[in-house]
């Protein structure tokens, strides 16, 4: 490959061969030149190597295919071979071309295999990068996962501490509240002057609230950690719902509002607790009331549902408004524990009043209770109007005969229609 004259005529032909007509191939034809003088003086060949290899890689980098750029060499060879051919005497010509000849199928050699090389690099590298790529999004899933199942760990934990807050706070509460019920009574028993008695009522009814408000918070810790117990035993819905509506009947005056009753006296006795389907229709007439502008109506509606292949035969009550009614996205969310509509700007404070506020603990202990009896309960309402009122309608499906929810404590009682121990039970709470 040596040959000093062909390296000498080389360097003195620096300006009319350093050149190339396309301007990417500049920088390449270049260091191939100087690659070759080096060739031509030393036989040293490393330089023309590694500037064949850089090139090729590049080549593959970018897509370059290998033909494109075989040209660059060939047509650096046909320029030297044309120029010797013209300027050089015959003889030292010859030996001058064979020594570009060799130069030139070590440089068309070196240029495919390093462009294979290249091509090989950049085929694992692809692959190295997609296994990395593959095992990031893995390490990142399992990430997630372990973040996901901290977070649950997490709510979990937490609504185990609201649980037993809920529960811790509503015993500790018991004692001192039935106290101050206890001394109101005596209170207002003695109390001679008259001006201080409205004061002493003041006091007990603040205090039967609270009552009311610890029992649904005793209640809901009871359903929530699966401790309620049922006293099963025949209950005429009809007696219980005209019960409650008789208990309800000065409030529904005072609100101008009607209610009305269908089918009830259809209802087959059914197989349950009669005091807590009392809290049941109670807190959903209740909040019918509450929930309905003055002057309103209310339904309570009660079907037999016969069986079949998905459920047992059942009775069907319905509680029908014409009030506020619920927006859809509500309608699931308003049985969760002290979940309200809206903010509390828009409600006002009293047991009764037209959106009256409570703590949001009634349907959530209603949904508990109604599905301890392995019953359902839905809310239907075209939306939330206050100006139009839609209405709204609860649904409630018991089974005729009791099928408890397993796990819970259930007592049956005996089949007598109305003990002594029945008949205080339905007085409510
Ligand atoms: P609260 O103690 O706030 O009345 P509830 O659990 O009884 O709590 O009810 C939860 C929410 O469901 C209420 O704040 C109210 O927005 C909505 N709601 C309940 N009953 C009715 C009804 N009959 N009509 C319209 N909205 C109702």
């Amino acid at each position: 490959m040596q040959n000093k004259r062909l390296a000498k005529w080389i360097q003195d032909h620096t300006e009319m061969l350093g050149s190339t007509d396309r301007e990417e191939d500049q920088a390449l034809h270049a260091a191939l030149f100087e690659g070759i003088i080096e060739m031509a003086l030393n036989g040293e060949t490393r330089l023309v190597n590694s500037v064949l290899e850089s090139a090729a890689a590049h080549a593959v980098a970018v897509g370059r295919p290998l033909t494109h750029l075989l040209g660059v060499p060939q047509r650096l060879r046909e320029r030297i071979w044309q120029r010797i051919g013209e300027e050089v005497d015959p003889e030292p010509a010859f030996m001058m071309l064979a020594a570009v000849d060799v130069m030139f199928v070590h440089i068309i050699r070196v240029t495919i295999d390093a462009y294979e090389e290249a091509t090989k690099l950049a085929t694992a590298a692809k692959a190295t990068e997609i296994s990395r790529l593959y095992a990031e999004s893995e390490r990142k899933v399992m990430e997630y996962t372990a973040e996901v199942a901290r977070a649950n760990r997490e709510l979990a934990r937490l609504e185990q501490a609201k649980t037993d807050f809920i529960s811790i706070a509503a015993h500790e509460l018991k004692t001192p509240l039935t106290l101050i019920q206890g001394y109101a009574n005596i209170l207002r028993d003695i109390l001679t002057d008259e001006r201080a008695i409205p004061l002493a009522d003041g006091i007990r009814r603040g205090s039967e609230r609270m009552g009311t408000i610890i029992e649904d918070m005793l209640d809901l810790s009871a359903i929530d950690t699966n401790r309620l117990s049922l006293f099963l035993e025949p209950v005429n819905l009809n007696k219980t719902i005209r019960l409650i509506i008789r208990q309800l009947e000065p409030t529904l005056q005072e609100r101008k509002q009607t209610l009305q009753t269908v089918g009830l006296d259809t209802l087959p006795t059914i197989e349950a607790d009669t005091y807590r389907l009392h809290q049941v229709f109670a807190q959903l007439i209740n909040n019918a009331i509450k929930y309905t502008p003055d002057g309103g109506t209310i339904n309570v509606i009660g079907q037999i549902l016969e069986a079949n292949k998905k459920m047992p035969a059942c009775v069907r009550i319905t509680v029908q408004d014409t009030g506020v009614g619920i927006a859809p996205e509500d309608r699931e969310k308003i049985f969760e524990k002290f979940y309200r509509v809206g903010s509390s700007d828009l409600h006002s404070t009293g047991h009764t009043k037209f959106m009256g506020a409570g703590p949001g603990l009634g349907l959530t202990i209603v949904k508990g209770l109604v599905e301890a009896h392995q019953g359902r309960i839905v809310a239907e309402s075209q939306g939330f109007d206050i100006q139009n009122c839609p209405g709204s309608a609860f649904i409630v499906t018991l089974p005729i005969e009791a099928m408890p929810r397993p796990g819970l404590q259930v007592t049956r009682l005996p089949k007598v229609a109305e003990t002594a121990e029945t008949a205080s039970r339905t007085t409510p709470p």
